[in-house]
């Protein structure tokens, strides 16, 4: 089990929550990890799901450019 750094539980899971990361230019959908306890955010993460889809579509998209070898 971990400790919470702020409050000092133990906990044996985090509460998640979307959370929008925004940056100069952009923002991307990510999802924040809390204590259960106290509810302060101890991490962020790109979110998995949208991240996944996105790598996924880029490769689709590199695929589909590839020059035809003519074979
Ligand atoms: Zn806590």
């Amino acid at each position: 089990m971990s400790a919470c750094p702020k409050c000092g539980a133990t906990v044996g899971f985090l509460r998640a929550s979307y959370i929008d990361i925004t940056g100069p230019d952009q923002s991307w959908d990510g999802v924040s990890c809390a204590c259960p306890k106290c509810d302060t955010i101890l991490g962020v993460l790109f979110d998995p799901i949208v991240l996944k889809n996105e790598i996924a579509r880029e490769a689709l998209a590199q695929l589909q450019r590839r020059p035809d070898d003519g074979s």
